[in-house]
Parts: C-alpha cells; sequence; structure tokens
C-alpha cells in the first residue's frame, strides 16, 4: 500500500524548532535561513519586530511593548529537494508550555548558543525537552564576529552541562575582529570571513588538512593555531557517529554569524542533509503510526488567535503525521467523533505566489477554526481511527480569580475564557462547590495577555484578583470528601470536573499529605 509517490514526498520533509536563550539570534538565524530558501511560504507572522509584517494582531502590543515574542508561527521553504518547515517558538519563559507543545510536532531541534555566553538557563531546559523526546539536535555557535568564549572551552561545555556528545562540523579561524573564517572540517576547506582579502575567494580546498602552495593566511600566526586544535578534536574527541546523532546523543556542531550571515548557508546545506525525514508517531496505545501510512492523520499542536482581528476565528495548526492533506478532505475529530471537512486551510500557509492544495506527512498545516479543536486533537482519515500521545502540560503555579467586570457582559466573557482555555493560552479552574472562576498560569505574564486579549478580542474586561503561588494536586475523585478542604487548602476542579487542591504551600501539602496518607497527590508535568 505504500505508495512511493508519497514515501518520496514524505523523505524530503525536514520539520525542526529553534531552540535558544533569548538574544542569543534564533530570529536572526531564521531570517537568513528563510533567505537561503526564498522564503516560500510562511503562516502566522515571521517575528514582526524584525519584518514589520505583525502589527495585524492588536494582541500582540504586549509583544511589541516588550519587545518579545509571544507568538509561533511556522515558515517553509524548498532548499536543496527539501521542503524545510521551521516551527518557531515564543521566547520568552512565561509560554514555555506553547514552546514544549511545539517540540512534540518537530523531527529534530536546532540549539543556538550565543559564542560569548555559552549555555544559559533557558537553552538548558529547553534541551532537556528536546533530548527526553530523543529527536536529534544540531547546534549552531553563534556570533563569531564578536569576541566570544575559546571554541574547545565551549564543546567542553556541552558535555558538561548538557551531557552530551558533541561532533565539530566546522571550527572557526580566529574571533572578533580577528575573524578570518572557519575551517570546515567536514568538507575539507577553508571558508572565509572576508573573501575580498583573499582574492575573492570564498573557499579554499585542503590537501590533507592542509592550504595547498602558498597562501596569505598560512602566513599568519592563527593558521597553525588552527590546525592544531583541529587535530586534537579530530584525534582526541568523539568520532562522528550518525546513530548517535539521531538518537540525540551526539550533537554536530556548526560555528558562524548569523547577523553577518557567515556559516549559515553551510550549516543549511549539511543540516538538511543530516536531519532526519518524519519519524513514525507514537499513539495512546504506545504504538506508532508510519509517515507513508495512505490515510491522512495528525494532531493540534497549537492554536492561535487570528492576526486578523476583524474575524474572530483562530488558527488550528496541525502536525500531519501520516498520509496526505488534500483541501476539502473530510476527516474525523476523534475526541468529538464528529466529522470534520478541511477546507479552509492552506491558503493561510501560501504568500501570493503559491497556493499549496497537498500536504504531506512531516508538514503544519494551519485549519481555520471556528471553536471545533482542541490542544492535542487527533485528527484522521477512513478506518485509520488513531489517537496520538497526549501533549505535555504543565501545573500551573500562580493563580487568580477572574471575574466580568461587567455583568451584563457575561456571554462574551464566558466565551472569551473558554477560547483563550482551548487555545492553551491559560488554565482554567473553578472553586469545587461555588464555581467560581479561578485562572492558572506558568508565568506572570501569561495573565497579562489573557487580560488584554478579553478586552481586546472579547470586549470582556476582567476583574482579576491575584491569589499568589500555589501548589496544585489532583487527586482521584473517588478518594474526595469535601471535609478534607481546609483554610490551608482550596478544593477546586479543572475544565474536565477533575477535583484538585491548591495548596497554600509545601508545609500546607506535607500535612496534608500525613493527614490522608492513602490520598495520592498528582501533579501535571
Ligand atoms: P533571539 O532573541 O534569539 O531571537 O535573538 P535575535 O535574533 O533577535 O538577536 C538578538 C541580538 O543579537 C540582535 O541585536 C541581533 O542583531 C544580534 N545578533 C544576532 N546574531 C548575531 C551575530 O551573529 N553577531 C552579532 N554581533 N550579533 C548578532
Amino acid at each position: 500500500m505504500n505508495n512511493p509517490d508519497l514515501k518520496q514526498q514524505v523523505d524530503s520533509r525536514r520539520t525542526f524548532a529553534i531552540i535558544s536563550h533569548p538574544d542569543a539570534g534564533k530570529t536572526t538565524i531564521t531570517e537568513q535561513l528563510l533567505l537561503f530558501g526564498g522564503a516560500i511560504r510562511q503562516a502566522g507572522t515571521v517575528k514582526g519586530k524584525k519584518t514589520g509584517n505583525f502589527a495585524k494582531s492588536d494582541w500582540m502590543d504586549i509583544e511589541k511593548q516588550r519587545g518579545i515574542s509571544v507568538t509561533s508561527s511556522v515558515m517553509q521553504f524548498d532548499f536543496d529537494d527539501k521542503r524545510v518547515n521551521i516551527l518557531d517558538t515564543p521566547g520568552h519563559e512565561d509560554f514555555s508550555e506553547d514552546t514544549y507543545r511545539t517540540l512534540m510536532a518537530v523531527d529534530s531541534a536546532v540549539m543556538v548558543i550565543d559564542s560569548a555566553k555559552g549555555i544559559e538557563a533557558q537553552t538548558k531546559k529547553l534541551f532537556q525537552v528536546v533530548k527526553r523526546r530523543g529527536i536529534p539536535i544540531f547546534t549552531f555557535i553563534n556570533k563569531l564576529d564578536r569576541d566570544g568564549r575559546e571554541p574547545l572551552e565551549l564543546l567542553e561545555e556541552l558535555e558538561e552541562l548538557l551531557d552530551i556528545e558533541s561532533y565539530p562540523m566546522n571550527w572557526p579561524i580566529g574571533m572578533g575582529k580577528g575573524l578570518e573564517g572557519l575551517y570546515d572540517i567536514d568538507n575539507e576547506r577553508i571558508e572565509f570571513y572576508r573573501p575580498e582579502q583573499y582574492e575573492g575567494e570564498r573557499f579554499v580546498k585542503l590537501t590533507n588538512g592542509e592550504i595547498a602552495g602558498d597562501h596569505p593566511l598560512k602566513e599568519k600566526s592563527i593558521y597553525e593555531d588552527v590546525l592544531g586544535e583541529v587535530e586534537l578534536v579530530r584525534e582526541a574527541g568523539d568520532q562522528f557517529d550518525l546513530e548517535k546523532i539521531e538518537r540525540g546523543d551526539q550533537t554536530p556542531v556548526f560555528f558562524g554569524s548569523a547577523l553577518t550571515n557567515f556559516g549559515v548557508e553551510t550549516f543549511l546545506e549539511r543540516f538538511v542533509d543530516l536531519a532526519p525525514k518524519p519519524h513514525a508517531h507514537k499513539t495512546e496505545t504506545g504504538e506508532a503510526v508510519s509517515p507513508y501510512e495512505e490515510e491522512f492523520s495528525g494532531f493540534v499542536f497549537k492554536i492561535q488567535a487570528n492576526m486578523n482581528p476583524n474575524h474572530r476565528d483562530r488558527i488550528a495548526f496541525v502536525r500531519i503525521c501520516s498520509g496526505t492533506f488534500e483541501r476539502g478532505m473530510d476527516v474525523m475529530l476523534g475526541r468529538t467523533g464528529k466529522k470534520m471537512k478541511l477546507s479552509n486551510v492552506t491558503q493561510f500557509m501560501a504568500d501570493a505566489r503559491e497556493n499549496v492544495e497537498e500536504a504531506v506527512a512531516g508538514d503544519i498545516i494551519g485549519v481555520y477554526d471556528t471553536g471545533n479543536y482542541q490542544i492535542g486533537d487527533t485528527l484522521y482519515e477512513g478506518k485509520l481511527k488513531v489517537a496520538y500521545e497526549e501533549l505535555p502540560s504543565f501545573t500551573p503555579e500562580l493563580f487568580m480569580k477572574v471575574t466580568a467586570k461587567n455583568v451584563m457582559k457575561q456571554k462574551s466573557f464566558h466565551k472569551g475564557i473558554y477560547q483563550l482555555v482551548q487555545e492553551g493560552a491559560i488554565q482554567l479552574y473553578k472553586t469545587y462547590l461555588t464555581d467560581e472562576y479561578i485562572i492558572g498560569a506558568v508565568g506572570q505574564l501569561q495573565f497579562e495577555v489573557f487580560q488584554h486579549r478579553m478586552l481586546n478580542e472579547y470586549n470582556a474586561e476582567v476583574v482579576m484578583t491575584p491569589m499568589g503561588n500555589k501548589i496544585a494536586r489532583w487527586i482521584d475523585p473517588e478518594q474526595l470528601d469535601e471535609r478534607m478542604s481546609s483554610s490551608r487548602n482550596i478544593l477546586a476542579k479543572d475544565r474536565f470536573d477533575q477535583p484538585l487542591f491548591l495548596f497554600e504551600n509545601q508545609f500546607a501539602m506535607r500535612w496534608f499529605a500525613d493527614k490522608y496518607p492513602e490520598v495520592e497527590l498528582k501533579s501535571l508535568m
């Protein structure tokens, strides 16, 4: 049943996300990659702060004010017979849940590191999520045009802090003002930073690891130093091992400078070659569905408000896991058992030049949504009947009581809350007996975005009363006894009516655990 055409198409897909600490250069490198690819299609905004095309959505004022990115988007381009899908992730850690879900939809990740700063807090956190998924990780050490740390030291840090083997694909020749170029170990050549200083030649081939004949670079002392370092890492370092890379146990390391577009193309060429094609996706039962399976299936990993404030519809981003998407096709929405027609889809992904009518496993499609989809939903065609694994959800730590300021606006208040909850922008709870609304978040900024969007998109002014930090723990409904509620905790239910306690602090939780040893207290992630 494998259709050779489908296989060929699927195999050409490279779907990945870039992870980094804010300011390491994720946006800059993304834009360079898009340039190389001719940026054929894009969905969502490509970072408004740089391209100036995001002022379309008013709630993103918050993002503008703070100069951070709250949104994610999908960008697609073709390069070297490959179709590349870059999934962008928000930089601010208050939206890390969003990032985590996006990482469930990719086949590999690129980690961008600032050469002067090394591995920073958020890089480490995100790295661990990627590592847990066991997908390949590629490293780009950025900002070589500035003085940074020694390359050897950076590789050591990778191994020590992240516990991953590294294999340098190239090696910097100098840095900052003294940057001469890259020793491209992988391609046995030197790439010059300022080719105009070397008779315009950008690349010089190496013979037995050296430049043949006379060359002005050979006169500089850095030349010998670099030959020595490269020999050292070749002999004493880890050996290139594709299997380890595929398991995420070794990371190929590239050096470069995104801002000056140096080393980015070399990176891209090797990346599309080494990065994995779409893999089989696991379902709830632990079985996996082959991407070459003819029938379409996929899951919703992100829901985003439409960029256009005049239309309040949303976009559900679907990662295709098997088969082919065709415009207008009917699929089943597993959770509800409802049939859905996927008609208003690919236009969104395409720019004026090309209209995508078809997408295959590995691709991401944006489905217009009027409130039918939720994060984690599986869509499938025909008899496939699969349910993909649940997406990670964080245990919120911050809580607010929330009410509508204007009682006449209850309807829009409820609509707004439910839609934002479905989007995964915020989590919703109610007090168990009195049904008062409580919203939960991982980061404070989520509340601000919530308040802003409620007003701007649903015309509902909300009053939020901080409840501060709480420890949320779910319990088995069968074990619930309302008398367990005390002044040190709040008994609540989540949006699926499952009971949980919001404990004031660790002490209150331990007291509870001692008093009710038979009750298991469960957290999310
Ligand atoms: P993000 O927060 O990771 O998306 O980082 P950006 O791409 O927005 O970059 C943060 C800052 O670093 C910006 O001012 C960039 O111009 C700058 N930057 C990015 N790449 C380089 C580089 O290769 N060299 C230098 N000198 N600056 C860079």
